[in-house]
């Protein structure tokens, strides 16, 4: 995907999350489902209120992740959670839900699993 900037956010706007992603995060989880994502989607979801798809939710609250991986196509299972487009839908998501995936995401940037895909 390259180097992106939030295109939601207004000028000067800062949220609590990094809104510029260089790079894109693939988490494993138990249930066979994968994700690819950018690596501001905790900026997404905290800062612009966006909820994610259903069973992405459903993965990161009960499941449990297997792995990260830097990002690679792994046959029809793996979803892309992606950049926010023109209309997304907001609303809260579930209790714990941003603190287990801030755990997700730092475990796979440490691991050296987040794909940089230009330096910043
Ligand atoms: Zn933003």
């Amino acid at each position: 995907m390259g180097f992106h900037t939030c295109e939601f956010c207004k000028n000067g706007e800062k949220g609590r999350y990094p809104n510029t992603s260089s790079g894109d995060v693939t988490l494993n989880f138990s249930s066979g489902n994968s994700y690819v994502m950018p690596d501001m989607i905790l900026h997404y979801v905290f800062d612009h209120g966006w909820v994610p798809p259903k069973r992405f939710i459903d993965d990161v609250i009960n499941g449990e992740a297997t792995s990260s991986d830097r990002m690679q196509m792994r046959g029809s299972g793996l979803v892309s959670v992606g950049y926010l487009r023109e209309s997304f839908e907001t609303g809260s998501v579930p209790e714990g839900f941003i603190e287990k995936l801030e755990i997700l995401m730092v475990a796979a940037s440490l691991s050296g699993n987040r794909l940089q895909t230009k330096s910043l």
